[in-house]
C-alpha cells in the first residue's frame, strides 16, 4: 500500500515517470489483453482443429465399417448365386453340402454360415448342428432374403441364440464387465450377447426360382482385427504427431466389445464402458460425439456415432480417437512459448523505454536540481555541458544563460544598492550635521534671548548701584574733612569703608562693561602690541614678583594693530592676573607674540599668555568663557575672560585656550590688523563663547611648549 502511494507519489511529482506511465500503460495494459485474446483464439482454433480431425477420423473409420458390412454382404451374394452352392445343392447328400458351405465360410471368413429352404428350414450349415429358433427367420437380412433381396444389418443377438448358431459363438461373445468411472450404472457383471454383421441373400435354381436362402455372418465381439484395421486406415503411421495414440472402438450398447484402447498393463480395454455423458448423446439422442471425452483412464480427442441395426434400432457405437495429452502439451509449450516472448519483449522494451526515458529526462532532472540549489543561495549552480543535441538537451543551454545573465544582473542590482546605501548614509550624515548645527542655532538663540535679559537687567541694577555708591563715597569726603584730626581713630575704618566701596564701583563698572560692551570703547589707533605687552609686565610686576615667577618674552610681532589701547591691555592684564592665579606657588610666564598667518595671508598678530600653573579640568575647558563662570569661590566673579573675549571679538579677533590640567595652559589672543567690527547688540557673553568653541575646533589654539 505504501509502496502504490510511493508510486503515486512520484506520479505526482515526476514529469518522467509520468510520459513513462504514458508510453507503458499501453504496452503493459496492452500486451495482456492481446495474451488473452491469443490465448482466448488459439484454444478456440485448436477446438476447432481437434473437431475437424476427429469428425474426418470418424467419416474414414465409418466408410471403412461399411466397407467390411457391405463386404460380408457382397461375399455371401457371391456365395448365394456361384456354382458351386448349385453344384453342392445338386449333391444329395447332406454331409457334402455341410462341407462344402464350411469351406466357402472359411474362405470368405464367416464365423455362421447357413442355408435355409424357401420356407426356412436349414438345410445345411459351415459348423454343428444349429437349432435356429423360429425368431430367426424374423431377422431382417434373412426375412429380406426370403422375399428375394439380399441385406446386410448389424445385429444384436442374445447367448441362447448364439448358442444355437454355435457354442463356441458363446463363448466367444462372452465377456465380463469391468466397472468403469462415470459410466452408467449396470447391475450385470457381463456381457453375453453378441454383436454380428449378419447378411443374407437368395439362392435362385436355373430356372431363376427362389429355392431357399444362404445367410451367414461375422461375430463382433473381440473381433480385434476389424478395430485394429480401422485404426491402421483412421491413423496411418506418422499421421499424428508428436507421439499421440490413435484408437478405434465398437460397442455393443455401452461396452466395448473390440477395441484397441488399452487398459494400464497393456492390456485391451474390453468389457468397459463408455461415460455416462457419452451414452446418453450417442446412444439415446443419436447424436455423434465430437470432442474431448474421458476414454478408460486417459482423456481422448474422441467422435462416437451410433451403430444401428436391421429395423434402425440403435445398437451399438463406433470410436475413433486420439491422446489429447501430447497435442495439448504441445499447445500449451507453444502458447507458453508465445507468452514468454511477449513477456521478454515487454521487459525488454520496458527496461529500453525506461533507459530512453532517462536519457530524455536527464536535463530537466538536472535543471530541477540547479534551481532546487539556486534556491539554497548556491547562485553558482549550473546545468554544464549535455550529451543531449534536442530540444530539452538546448532548453538546458539556454537555462544555464539565462541563470549567467540572472546572476550579472544580481550583480548590478547590488552594486547600485551599496551605492544606494552609500549615499543614503551620507546623506544621512549631513542631515545629522545639519540638526546638529540647527539644535545649536536654536540653543544660541534661546541663550541670546535670555543673556539679553539679564544684560538689560544688570545694567539697570548697575546704574541704580553706582549712584548710591558716588553718594556714599562723597559723603565719606564730606566726613573726613568735617571731622578733620578728629577722625585720626577711624581713619583705618573710613579707609577701609573707601576701599570697599571702591570695590563696588569696579564690580558695577565691570558688570556695564559687560552688558553694554560698546559703551566703553573709547577710540581706537595702531598699536605697538609688544610695547602694550610689556606696559602690562610693568603694570603686573608687583603680583608676579610677589609669587616669585619667573617671566619670559619672545616678542616677534611687527605690524601694529589697530585696537582701543586701554582696552588690550585690560585683556592681557586679565589673562596675566589669571596666570599668576595659576601659579600660586610660583612657576614660569611666557608671553610670546607672532604675525598671524592664514593660507600665506598676513591677517594680524596673535600674543600667546602662557604659565605653568594648575591647568584647567577637561570639564571646566568648554566653560570658562562663559559669564560668571569661576572656580575661584568668594574671589573671583567669573567675568574677566568673557569680558577679554567680547573685546576681542568686537575687533573682529577672537581668544583661544589649550591646557594640560597639572602642566599649565596657554590662552592666545588673534588680533586683526584691521578690526572687523562685530558689534552685534545682544549676548556678547554667549557669542563670545560660541566663538571661542569655533576658534579652538580649527586649530587655532597652541598646545603648551
Ligand atoms: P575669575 O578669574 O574671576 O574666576 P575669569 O573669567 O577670569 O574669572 O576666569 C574664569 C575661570 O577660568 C577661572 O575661575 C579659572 O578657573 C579659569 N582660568 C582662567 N585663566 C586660567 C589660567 N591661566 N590657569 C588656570 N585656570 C584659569
Amino acid at each position: 500500500m505504501r509502496r502504490l502511494g510511493g508510486f503515486a507519489d512520484r506520479l505526482a511529482r515526476s514529469v518522467r515517470v509520468k510520459l513513462l506511465a504514458l508510453v507503458l500503460a499501453p504496452l503493459l495494459l496492452g500486451v495482456p489483453l492481446l495474451l488473452g485474446m491469443v490465448w482466448s483464439w488459439g484454444n478456440e482454433a485448436y477446438d476447432r482443429l481437434m473437431g475437424f480431425k476427429i469428425s474426418s477420423d470418424l467419416v474414414t473409420a465409418h466408410e471403412y465399417f461399411e466397407r467390411v458390412k457391405s463386404g460380408v454382404g457382397r461375399d455371401l451374394s457371391a456365395l448365394a448365386n456361384s456354382r458351386a452352392l448349385a453344384s453342392a445343392l445338386a449333391d444329395t447328400a447332406p454331409e457334402r453340402l455341410a462341407q462344402r458351405l464350411q469351406s466357402m465360410a472359411l474362405t470368405d471368413g464367416l464365423d455362421f454360415l447357413h442355408l435355409l429352404d424357401r420356407d426356412g428350414r436349414l438345410l445345411a450349415a459351415a459348423a454343428g448342428q444349429p437349432r435356429l429358433p423360429a425368431e430367426w427367420l424374423g431377422m431382417p437380412a434373412v426375412a429380406a432374403a426370403m422375399t428375394g433381396a439380399a441385406l446386410t444389418s448389424v445385429e444384436v443377438v442374445d447367448a441362447s441364440t448364439l448358442e444355437a448358431i454355435d457354442p463356441a459363438l458363446r463363448r466367444r461373445a462372452y465377456l465380463p464387465l469391468v466397472p468403469t468411472e462415470a459410466a452408467a450404472p449396470d447391475r450385470r457383471s457381463f456381457e453375453d450377447r453378441g454383436m454380428i454383421i449378419h447378411a443374407a441373400a437368395p439362392v435362385y435354381d436355373d430356372a431363376r426360382h427362389l429355392i431357399g436362402v444362404l445367410e451367414g455372418g461375422v461375430l463382433l465381439n473381440g473381433n480385434l482385427a476389424i478395430v485394429d484395421r480401422i485404426n491402421a486406415i483412421v491413423y496411418k503411421e506418422g499421421s499424428l504427431p508428436l507421439g499421440s495414440l490413435g484408437t478405434a472402438t465398437l460397442f455393443l450398447g455401452d461396452t466395448r466389445i473390440a477395441t484397441n484402447v488399452r487398459l494400464f498393463e497393456g492390456q485391451r480395454a474390453l468389457g468397459t464402458r463408455v461415460s455416462r455423458a457419452v451414452r446418453d448423446q450417442v446412444l439415446g439422442a443419436g447424436r455423434d460425439w465430437l470432442g474431448t471425452a474421458f476414454v478408460v483412464n486417459e482423456i481422448y480427442v474422441s467422435g462416437y456415432e451410433p451403430v444401428t441395426n436391421g429395423r434402425d434400432e440403435r445398437v451399438g457405437m463406433l470410436y475413433v480417437g486420439f491422446l489429447e495429452a501430447p497435442l495439448r502439451h504441445a499447445k500449451q509449450l507453444g502458447m507458453f512459448a508465445l507468452f514468454a516472448t511477449f513477456l521478454v519483449l515487454s521487459l525488454l522494451g520496458s527496461v529500453l523505454s525506461l533507459r530512453w526515458a532517462r536519457s530524455v529526462f536527464k536535463p530537466i532532472e538536472r535543471m530541477n536540481a540547479v534551481i532546487q540549489r539556486v534556491e539554497q543561495g548556491d547562485s553558482a549552480a549550473r546545468v554544464g555541458e549535455l550529451a543531449s543535441r534536442d530540444e530539452i538537451g538546448r532548453l538546458a543551454g539556454e537555462f544555464d544563460h539565462l541563470l549567467d545573465t540572472l546572476a550579472t544582473k544580481q550583480e548590478e542590482l547590488r552594486r547600485w544598492a551599496d551605492e544606494l546605501d552609500r549615499k543614503v548614509m551620507a546623506r544621512t550624515a549631513e542631515l545629522a550635521e545639519t540638526n546638529a548645527s540647527l539644535r545649536q542655532a536654536q540653543q544660541q538663540l534661546v541663550m541670546s534671548e535670555k543673556l539679553a535679559a539679564i544684560g538689560e537687567l544688570t545694567a539697570g541694577v548697575a546704574h541704580e548701584i553706582n549712584n548710591p555708591v558716588a553718594v556714599i563715597q562723597g559723603n565719606l569726603d564730606v566726613l573726613r574733612e568735617v571731622l578733620g584730626p578728629s577722625a585720626a581713630p577711624v581713619r583705618e575704618e573710613i579707609r577701609l569703608i573707601h576701599q570697599q566701596a571702591d570695590r563696588i564701583r569696579q564690580i558695577v563698572t565691570k558688570l556695564l562693561q559687560f552688558a553694554r560692551p560698546g559703551e566703553f570703547a573709547g577710540y581706537v589707533e595702531t598699536v605697538d602690541v609688544n610695547a602694550v605687552v610689556d606696559d602690562c609686565l610693568v603694570l603686573t610686576r608687583h603680583n608676579l614678583d610677589k609669587r616669585g615667577i619667573r617671566v619670559e618674552t619672545r616678542l616677534d610681532a611687527h605690524a601694529g594693530v589697530e585696537i582701543n589701547r586701554s582696552e588690550l591691555q585690560q585683556v592681557l592684564i586679565n589673562l596675566i592676573v589669571n596666570a599668576v592665579q595659576a601659579m600660586p606657588a610660583g612657576g614660569r610666564l611666557t608671553l610670546l607674540s607672532e604675525v598671524w598667518l592664514e593660507q600665506g595671508l598676513q591677517l594680524g598678530t596673535v600674543i600667546h599668555v602662557r604659565d605653568t600653573g594648575q591647568g584647567i579640568a577637561g570639564e571646566d575647558l568648554d566653560r570658562i568663557f562663559d559669564p560668571f563662570f569661576t572656580t575661584k569661590r568668594g574671589s573671583g566673579t567669573g567675568l574677566g575672560l568673557s569680558i577679554s573675549y567680547t573685546i576681542v571679538q568686537r575687533y573682529g579677533g577672537r581668544i583661544t585656550v589649550s591646557s594640560t590640567p597639572g602642566a599649565g595652559s596657554e590662552f592666545s589672543v588673534w588680533l586683526r590688523s584691521q578690526p572687523e567690527y562685530d558689534d552685534s547688540p545682544s549676548a556678547p557673553g554667549f557669542e563670545a563663547r560660541w566663538r571661542r568653541g569655533r576658534g579652538g575646533g580649527d586649530g587655532g589654539g597652541q598646545p603648551l611648549r
